[in-house]
């Protein structure tokens, strides 16, 4: 259990720590290869979500998931990259948190990922929560955890 001294100030942080679904570079799960490639080494993130053309969260795709699928019997092949879709390299098992999911379940994800998918209740993609956004979040309540609140050693009070 999270100290509400702490979760209070973390999450007085979260507009800041929520990146929202405007500000994320995305692609469509019907996007072929190559335009995803692309995008990805244009952007310099090595994974982005995938959504469906109604903002739908449908998976992840990373430079790996594309390099991989050019993987042939004669080494590197990327031919393939304008006929195959985004929707059949992507990595669909991800976790997704939503608004109602509490502080603690969202560090305890972060930390076997880099960043995590927020959607609502009808799957519809409303941003990330990066670990580094996090993690100035949580900077900034270590800083001032003893500013607005009293915190004592609970042997000082025996
Ligand atoms: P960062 O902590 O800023 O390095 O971000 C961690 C990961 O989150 C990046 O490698 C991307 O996979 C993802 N990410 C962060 N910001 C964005 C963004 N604006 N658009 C898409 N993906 C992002």
């Amino acid at each position: 259990m999270i100290a509400k001294s702490a979760a209070d100030l973390i999450n007085k942080q979260k507009e800041h720590f929520l990146i929202s679904a405007d500000q994320v570079a995305n692609v469509f799960e019907k996007n072929h290869l190559d335009h995803a490639f692309l995008v990805l080494t244009k952007i310099g993130y090595s994974k982005i979500p995938v959504l469906d053309k109604d903002q739908h969260f449908k998976g992840l795709i990373s430079l790996s998931m594309i390099t991989e699928s050019m993987l042939g019997l004669n080494g590197i092949d990327p031919s393939n990259l304008s006929q195959r879709q985004v929707c059949e390299v992507m990595q669909k098992d991800v976790p997704v948190i939503t608004d109602n999911d509490s502080l603690e379940e969202v560090l305890h994800l972060l930390v076997d990922q880099p960043f995590l998918v927020v959607v609502d209740s009808e799957n519809i993609f409303k941003g990330i929560i990066t670990r580094r956004e996090l993690m100035k979040a949580i900077n900034y309540m270590v800083h001032e955890l003893d500013k607005k609140y009293e915190v004592n050693l609970r042997e000082n009070l025996s």
